[in-house]
């Protein structure tokens, strides 16, 4: 059975491709067979509508085919692109019709069919077409979607030196976790050592120190390591930062600097010991990011993060909260704006700084300003905004119902008069709102929210996204449901957290059950993948890993009952990721008429032992409808 492009009703302008518009029209049917009317096949649809209300497309033989795609970006000029055909071993559409094919056929950026080889070749015996061998024994599957990465965060992990919790293959290396203290401080005095022969000049930036895997970390324990060599640990979560003496000095932050800041900044740093954290490293961090994030070192960096996201399989970046400062988005445009760029890069408004900065009657206005500052490749998703609710997951800031076993809190991003405010402006305004979560009185928030606003302003198909999701209750999920909200969940916490967060803060009870993603598919909530690198590393294939089987670094499985299936999960770094972000008209699935984003792979996820899915490799990427091999 083949599948056609046969009809696609005018959409709503915002959710095409700025500048790219596909008209496609029926042509004369040749078999004369009578088909149902052209049905709006791509309404948007939740997982939990039927799949047995779409249209029998099996009565449909008659074909169109795509004529011509006016004005697109990477459409030949001419009136017929040249038909490609790609057999595959196995192509897995994730189109409910059509679920397993042998190939698929691409014209220009989309997709113009699917089905059997011969099939194919003699529905266009009467057209050119080339047929491309090239991965006649890979598995083809639809193009990955990193739902949410930030292109910044990801190039300090290209920059620092990792020594983190978990292992990181990188392209040009592989990093084993440090187990322990003693293995941390070992591996530091190492890396301070070979940096002292090669470039003692520069400051020696390492990331992914965390006090609960390696124990506690001064400036005098740093100090000790070295006196002359600038040392900066980066902590796991990114929220944190640790100096020595030479670096308190290379950036000039003494007394006199931590009395300038406003009082609760002061609060949270500790000059004494080196440690900064939260709002204290907000008037440090222009200082050390402007020599990090120097052009010479984020321009390369991007580079290596372009070609680690490539390489991953993905095919579209969204970056939620991509409002950074005006020089490193001129740099970023630069390499990611780039027409060569093997994907787009799509930004969502950060609600955050946005109603932080500006009246509340002014909020809206200021967020579509953005809109013109993202270039080439990238661009802003418009009516989209994040938001966030409680603290870092990584620095057990999040906010808990039952509080935390030593005592300590959690922390709010936006004080929840804030977020409820931001919400409101942004509700009635039409926006789909995203929201970073990591507690469940952090989740508690952002539901009792949602229901007030839906009660006061209903709103139908709002897909409120809860992101990251990293503590919730049963009853929260239910609610999830009930309210018609989303959810995006990081899978790897309970690869690196479990265990750890066991033992401390958290107890197993919690701990272990984090990020129940089998519950959420049990609703039936839709669900999506990602990794927000470096929280976990931006590999779609590891992020599915991580879902599928809950197995953590020390080898251990949890909460089996919350694992879900590779099908689901494959959906959930595909079309539920579109969905999420309002593209499932455009990506997301191989069908035809959208466009041609394809991941090749040596082996389907689908069938080999789930233990394996993060092990597959990623032979190439087809991004709308250019083949980009991975090196
Ligand atoms: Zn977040
Ligand atoms: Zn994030």
């Amino acid at each position: 059975m083949i599948s056609f492009v046969v009809s696609r009703e005018s959409r709503n302008p915002s959710r095409r491709w700025s500048a790219c518009q596909s008209v496609v029209t029926m042509e004369s049917c040749p078999t004369g067979a009578g088909h149902d009317p052209p049905v709006n096949r791509r309404r948007p649809i939740s997982m939990r509508s039927s799949v047995a209300s779409r249209p029998a497309f099996s009565r449909i033989l008659c074909f169109a085919l795509v004529l011509s795609l006016a004005g697109c970006a990477r459409a030949p000029v001419g009136s017929r692109h040249e038909i490609v055909l790609f057999p595959a071993r196995e192509v897995v559409t994730l189109d409910p019709l059509h679920p397993r094919v042998e190939a698929v056929a691409i014209a220009g950026d989309s997709i113009l069919a699917t089905g059997g080889l011969e099939e194919l070749k003699a529905a266009f015996r009467e057209r050119s077409f080339t047929l491309d061998r090239r991965f006649e024994n890979r598995v083809l599957v639809p193009g990955f979607i990193n739902q949410h990465e930030h292109a910044w965060l990801a190039a300090i992990v290209m920059i620092a030196d990792i020594i983190s919790i978990e292992d990181w293959v990188l392209p040009d290396r592989t990093i084993p976790r440090a187990v322990d203290g003693a293995d941390y401080r070992r591996r530091l005095a190492d890396l301070v050592s070979r940096h002292a022969r090669m470039n003692a000049d520069d400051v020696l930036y390492t990331w992914g120190y965390h006090q609960l895997f390696h124990g506690s970390l001064s400036r005098s324990d740093l100090d000790e390591i070295s006196r002359e060599i600038p040392i900066v640990v980066l902590q796991r979560s990114m929220h944190e930062m640790i100096f020595n003496t030479r670096a308190l000095e290379r950036f000039g932050i003494d007394k006199g600097r931590v009395a300038s800041m406003p009082e609760p900044a002061r609060r949270q740093t500790d000059l004494e010991n080196g440690h900064f954290w939260e709002q204290g490293l907000f008037g440090i961090v222009p200082l050390v990011f402007s020599d990090l994030l120097a052009p010479d070192r984020y321009l390369p960096a991007l580079e290596r993060v372009e070609r680690y996201w490539h390489a991953a399989g993905s095919t579209l970046v969204a970056e939620p909260g991509g409002l950074v400062s005006p020089a490193l988005k001129a740099m970023q445009n630069q390499v990611l704006g780039d027409p060569e760029t093997p994907f787009r890069m799509l930004y969502i408004a950060d609600g955050k700084t946005l109603v932080a900065r500006h009246p509340a009657s002014r909020v809206i206005a200021e967020t579509e300003k953005l809109f013109g500052s993202a270039e080439g490749m990238t661009r802003f998703l418009p009516k989209q905004v994040k938001l966030f609710a409680d603290g870092a997951m990584f620095s057990q800031l999040m906010q808990m119902r039952d509080g935390y076993l030593d005592g300590h809190r959690g922390e709010w991003l936006m004080q929840p008069e804030v977020f409820r405010k931001a919400f409101r402006i942004y509700w009635d305004a039409g926006y789909q709102i995203h929201v970073h979560q990591n507690g469940d009185a952090g989740l508690d928030l952002v539901l009792d929210t949602l229901e007030a606003n839906m009660k006061r302003n209903p709103r139908e198909d709002h897909r409120t996204v809860i992101v990251h999701f990293g503590f919730s209750r049963p009853d929260q999920v239910a609610r999830i449901s009930r309210l018609g909200a989303f959810v995006s969940a990081n899978p790897f916490y309970p690869v690196v957290l479990a265990n750890r967060y066991s033992e401390v803060g958290i107890g197993p009870e919690r701990a272990e059950e984090m990020v129940r993603l089998g519950d959420v598919v049990r609703a039936g909530i839709p669900l999506s993948l990602h990794a927000d690198m470096p929280m976990a590393p931006g590999r779609p294939l590891l992020l599915m890993w991580s879902a599928v089987n809950r197995g953590t670094v020390d080898g251990n499985v949890v909460a089996p009952e919350q694992r879900i299936s590779p099908e689901q999960a494959l959906r959930a770094v595909t079309i539920e990721a579109a969905r999420s972000l309002r593209l499932e008209d455009r990506v997301g699935t191989i069908e035809p008429g959208k466009l041609a984003n394809i991941t090749v792979l040596a082996e389907n996820p689908l069938d080999v032992d789930p233990g394996t899915i993060k092990d597959i490799g990623v032979v190439a990427t087809i991004h709308e409808g250019r083949v980009l091999p991975v090196r």
